[in-house]
């Protein structure tokens, strides 16, 4: 009866521990057998920064298949063993995204747009309308969308599938200059993987008028600040939301997923454009966080996707704030 005792609250004790290191929804000790089978429903959280509130929305999962070329140097063995060490699935590798909604000096504002219903991602994805209900957005409250960078994830969420028609056509857009010239650049310049993203974005873009061009550090919203963080892509921009003394810094792709990239800063995924500048960058951004006791968040970790970095032997540890799901 002892033994089973101390076995019992062993498991509730991993299973809180694994609660808050997987972003699931709730203890897995609370969880049924029978739901437990598939992933816990995520939806949204909310977080205050001083005055300022940030909800994270959930635009579902890409269930990316392994291949020995995504990490450079590190083999699929490795990459499923560290993702085995998390607690997570190595079928494959489960890539979140999440969008950030920002509410300041009475205007809602988003970071990064999401997949778009699904362009992008796989049949998971596209969530974030659903999420924006669910979390009491109004889409067309949506007044400004301060954007990372011009990866598919991100900024499909700006486009229709087939005619590429604004969905926010009332919203100002705010783009980084250095991803806006890289990205509109001539197409035989840029590397071929990419010409075909290229080629969407100089169809748009150009063309539309509420986009705004931001080049360098910069206020784009009340309390939201663009911090330039090169190396993912030329022009990625992270962003630092203030307020009351609080803060917190939106990493956006500095990192992919915790599991492999925050607790190994030096690996280099192929989703990286300048992988030597995107390890420095990364570095630099966690280091700044540490420092000012900043709280991070990530557009790749899942939910919940705020909380608070630390050092943890060569690379870092992120520990999650569970924020408020309703
Ligand atoms: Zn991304």
């Amino acid at each position: 009866m002892r033994m089973f005792e101390i076995s019992r609250r062993d498991l509730v004790l991993s299973a809180a521990g694994a609660y808050a290191a997987f972003g699931l929804a709730k203890p897995i000790a609370f969880i049924g057998a029978a739901e437990a089978q598939q992933a816990p429903a995520q939806t949204f959280r909310k977080y205050k920064v001083g005055d300022i509130e940030v909800i994270s929305l959930f635009d579902g999962m890409w269930e990316k298949p392994h291949d020995e070329n995504f990490i450079k140097g590190v083999n699929v063995e490795q990459t499923k063993a560290a993702l085995k060490a998390a607690g997570l699935t190595d079928a494959h590798v489960p890539i979140p995204f999440t969008v950030l909604a920002v509410r300041t000096g009475g205007r809602l504002v988003l970071i990064d747009s999401g997949t778009g219903g699904g362009q992008v991602g796989g049949p998971k994805a596209g969530l974030l309308a659903q999420n924006m209900t669910a979390a009491g957005l109004n889409p067309s409250d949506v007044k400004t969308i301060v954007v990372s960078h011009f990866h598919p994830d991100h900024i499909f969420g700006l486009m229709a599938k087939d005619t590429n028609a604004q969905t926010f056509p009332e919203a100002e857009i705010i783009v980084p200059a250095a991803e806006l010239k890289w990205w509109t650049q001539p197409v035989d310049s840029i590397p071929q993987p990419r010409r075909g993203l290229a080629q969407r974005i100089q169809a748009t873009f150009p063309n539309w008028k509420n986009i705004k061009v931001v080049d360098g550090e910069a206020e784009v919203a009340p309390g939201v600040r663009a911090i330039p963080a090169f190396g993912h892509t030329q022009g990625h921009t992270v962003h630092l939301v203030s307020s009351g003394g609080r803060q917190l810094l939106v990493t956006a792709d500095a990192t992919n997923i915790q599991a492999l990239f925050v607790k190994n800063p030096e690996w280099q995924a192929a989703f990286d454009h300048v992988p030597d500048q995107a390890v420095e960058t990364r570095k630099k951004l966690f280091d700044r966080a540490i420092a000012d006791k900043a709280q991070v968040a990530g557009y790749h970790w899942g939910l919940p996707n705020v909380g608070t970095i630390a050092k943890d032997g060569s690379g870092y540890a992120f520990t999650p704030s569970p924020g408020d799901a309703a």
